[in-house]
């Protein structure tokens, strides 16, 4: 298959939409800009369309998709939406939120993998909401990286991992956030958050009262034990090297070290911090959630294919967006953390 890549940003912009609709509609693949990370959509109503997702990205059959839509009534259409859920809708979307809701039949089980629930997502990028409402279906769409790789974050990484395997990449730029949506369900008696994102749970707890944190989130689960969120078991968003995460007063003794003993070992460290260490690849700003979950998927991506045989990466804060930045670094490492 040849892959067509378009570029938003210049005049032909609706007739790109159009086309990309149409190709949604007619049961194709697009890769699009959302202001998390760049997502693949397939129509989420055609069957074959969405088996297709799986197929491209080599995604496991067990790991739901989320819907993205355009409007309340699209949602409407989807799941049953509770008053939790038109409270955070009300706050926080369009933006980096999915909640999930229980699915009414209209909804796959290839979607959602056999579960009575369904994620849905308003996506707050532009061109993701004109593609959607051009398409006039919710897109089902997981991130548009091969299963397991680090999640795209320009058109450029989607064009690395998807060439060849999909019909369409709809340039947008670079994703605004960086990270993947919060995952929130609100089908259980407290709002839990399953995977950590743009929206804080101190956001959500703003807006319904209390939240809890799924423990999959921060801790490995054992492999006798299913997480909530079927996504968060998987070791996942990884370089092809090995990661390590180093925190601690001493991380950046301890880099060193390892550095002098391996001329393959490399760090991944805040902006600022490169000519500390002989080979390095800076994230962003220390202490910035915001800045470091816009460059922590590009780092990683960075690393690839210059035969680093293990990334020590300094440690984010964990409070705030600092909680998903150093979820997606743990399951990059495989819970691999070093406290110095
Ligand atoms: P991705 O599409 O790569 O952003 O991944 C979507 C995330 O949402 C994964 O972690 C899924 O396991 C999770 N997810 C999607 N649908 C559901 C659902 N119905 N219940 C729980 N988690 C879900
Ligand atoms: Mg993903």
């Amino acid at each position: 298959m040849k892959t067509e890549f378009f570029d938003l940003s210049g005049d032909g912009r609706n007739g790109i939409i159009e086309k990309a609709a149409r190709v949604i509609r007619s049961g194709g693949l697009v890769a699009f800009p959302t202001e998390t990370v760049y997502g693949l959509g397939a129509n989420g109503f055609d069957e074959k369309a969405v088996l297709s997702i799986f197929e491209a990205k080599g995604r496991p059959h067990d790991n739901p998709l989320i819907m993205h839509v355009a409007d309340l009534d699209m949602a409407a259409e989807l799941g049953y939406l509770n008053e939790a859920f038109y409270k955070l809708a009300s706050e926080y979307w369009p933006g980096p939120l999915t909640i999930i809701v229980k699915k009414h039949p209209i909804v796959n089980d290839i979607v959602t993998c056999g579960l009575d629930t369904v994620a849905i997502r308003m996506p707050s990028n532009d061109y993701a909401r004109e593609l959607i409402k051009a398409a006039g279906v919710p897109i089902a769409a997981p991130s548009a990286n091969r299963s397991g790789k680090p999640s795209p974050v320009t058109a450029r990484h989607v064009l690395t991992d998807m060439d060849g395997r999909i019909d369409m990449i709809l340039d947008g730029g670079a994703c605004e956030v960086g990270v993947e949506s919060t995952v929130v369900t609100v089908c259980g008696e407290t709002p839990t958050v399953l995977r950590p994102g743009g929206i804080t749970p101190a956001q959500i707890e703003a807006a319904l009262g209390s939240v809890r944190l799924d423990k999959a989130v921060t801790q490995m689960l054992p492999e006798n034990e299913k997480p909530l969120a079927p996504g968060m078991k998987y070791k996942h968003y990884a370089p092809d090297c090995r990661v390590v995460i180093v925190e601690g007063k001493g991380a950046v003794n301890y880099i060193k070290a390892r550095l002098a003993e391996d001329e393959n070992a490399c760090a991944m460290c805040f902006n600022g911090e490169e000519a500390v260490f002989p080979r390095a690849i800076a994230y962003g700003e220390e202490g910035n959630s915001v800045s470091l979950a816009h460059g922590v998927f590009a780092a990683m991506r960075e690393a690839d294919g210059r035969g680093i045989s293990t990334l020590y990466v300094r440690c984010p804060r964990k409070d705030g967006v600092g909680i998903a930045v150093f979820n997606r670094l743990f399951r990059a490492s495989g819970g691999s953390v070093v406290n110095v």
